[in-house]
């Protein structure tokens, strides 16, 4: 590579950084196919779990609100939980789950190219999915011009980032060192405190649920759950996902919002267990009312009393067999920034604008050109035995990717991840993109892309990819 390919390598890839679904008839049919969930761990699946502890000890600022928030209360610890699974022909995966709002394309290719070297795992074999908390740290590369941050605050996000890779890391080392037989169970259970927050007015909510009356727009508010026991049928793990944005609070105090009371509630119930949640589409899902402590312990209260009423019925048995796929997709940005539109920008736009506006015009001013799209949106695939489907999707995917794709392979079988290896930007669907506001508008800018807006056909793009990685993952070898 030139120096000059170096060059826009490099600076591409910061722009890229910083740059109602019902139970189907068959699903019913399988019903008698449910057994108790006690198994014998005999069938081929192994798993290994670890975990590490990523409280800051520094003051690192909270991210997510674009503010200066320094943490001045802990309530309770922020993890990153590792699940690695490894079928009977010996084929493992990893999935790393934690509670920060956003990992920047620096931090996954960061953690990807060291696991490949230490564990040779591919692209597809790794998945690294956040809750999108938004009461956690500020990361390296992620949403870069929108802090007022200066050059300590900089280097405290480095500081720190650095200090999760590692501890992610060994704890990626620890779980595949501790494989044990397993049986893994699958089951769904349902949870209503998820908003369409595109559809209704934040203020009228608390009046509307108190007269009883319904919401609007779509929602998911189905529950996965993925229970795993060891030989003496021991529950060890708990995985589970919600499609609701971690942003019932907003001040300084350490914790991981709704998810992490969730994980804590299920930690303290079942001794012993890690429990690990995922984000599903809850891009345009937010907790309402919200902003106090109480809600935020009601919600991860509400959340772990659904995983636990579907721990305590039995479950759908997993049969062993696993296969991965895994692609960048290519998203075309609706137009790309010129210095004409920029320059005004430097003075006139927010603040957020103006930091923007400043960094796009350093990188025309040093000849490169601006990518005309995003190269690197990443989306996998997992086929569990032959019941389960884990779709992993990157960035803020509205609902309406979750409810399209278990359509298309299965309510039931079909768990559709967002928030998944890069934060990206907002992903709205064809709807939400012709409808615009916030989740479908013009607000590239705040991610770093060197545009505004996706082109219309961002949809059709990751449905695209996503259709490749399922058929990948699903081959017969
Ligand atoms: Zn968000």
């Amino acid at each position: 590579m030139s120096s000059r390919s170096i060059l826009i390598f490099f600076c591409l890839l910061m722009i890229g950084i910083s740059a109602e679904a019902k139970i189907s008839g068959d699903e019913k049919k399988d019903q008698n196919k449910y057994v108790n969930s006690t198994g014998d761990g005999e069938n081929g699946w192994e798993a290994g779990i670890s975990r590490r502890v990523l409280s800051p000890t520094t003051d690192v600022w909270l991210a997510g609100y674009g503010t200066r928030r320094t943490i001045e209360e802990k309530v309770h610890d922020i993890w990153a939980k590792v699940l690695a699974l490894k079928d009977p022909r010996g084929k493992q995966v990893v999935m790393v789950t934690t509670d920060h709002q956003g990992m920047s394309r620096l931090i996954y290719e960061d953690l990807f190219q060291k696991l490949n070297e230490r564990f040779h795992l591919d692209r597809s074999e790794f998945m690294l999915t956040f809750s999108h908390n938004h009461s956690g740290p500020r990361l390296r590369g992620d949403l870069v011009d929108y802090y007022p941050s200066d050059d300590e605050e900089d280097k405290r996000v480095d500081e720190y980032s650095d200090w999760m890779e590692g501890q992610i890391i060994e704890a990626v080392a620890e779980a595949l060192n501790n494989l044990q037989p397993v049986d893994m169970f699958k089951g769904e259970g349902e949870c209503d405190f998820a908003v369409n927050r595109r559809d209704n007015k934040e203020s009228e909510v608390p009046e509307l649920l108190a007269a009883g009356k319904s919401l609007k727009g779509v929602t998911d508010h189905y529950v996965p759950v993925l229970s795993l026991k060891n030989k003496d049928g021991k529950l060890i793990a708990l995985l589970f996902g919600y499609a609701c944005h971690p942003t019932t609070l907003s001040g300084n105090q350490l914790l991981g919002d709704y998810p992490g009371f969730a994980q804590i509630n299920l930690e303290n119930r079942y001794p012993g267990v890690t429990a690990m949640f995922f984000n599903a589409c809850g891009a345009d899902m937010n907790p309402l009312p919200r902003r106090t402590i109480e809600l935020c312990e009601k919600y991860g209260k509400m959340l772990s009393d659904a995983v636990e009423e579907v721990i305590e019925k039995p479950m759908f048995p997993v049969s062993p067999g696993l296969r991965s796929a895994f692609r960048f997709v290519k998203l075309n940005y609706e137009e790309v920034v010129t210095v004409e539109k920029l320059k005004p920008l430097t003075t006139g736009g927010s603040d957020i604008q103006s930091r923007w506006a400043r960094r796009m015009l350093n990188v025309l001013d040093k000849g490169l050109v601006l990518p005309s799209a995003y190269h690197y949106y990443p989306v996998m695939a997992w086929q569990l035995g032959k019941e389960l489907l884990f779709i992993g999707t990157g960035g803020e995917t509205v609902v309406d990717y979750s409810l399209r794709f278990k359509r298309e392979y299965g309510v039931g079988n079909t768990w559709v991840f967002g928030y998944t290896n890069t934060m990206v930007a907002y992903i709205p669907s064809r709807r939400v993109w012709e409808e615009g506001g916030y989740e479908g508008g013009p607000h590239l800018d705040e991610y770093g892309h060197p545009a505004w807006r996706w082109a219309g056909d961002v949809e059709d793009q990751i449905a695209k990819g996503v259709h490749e990685v399922v058929r990948k993952a699903r081959k017969k070898k």
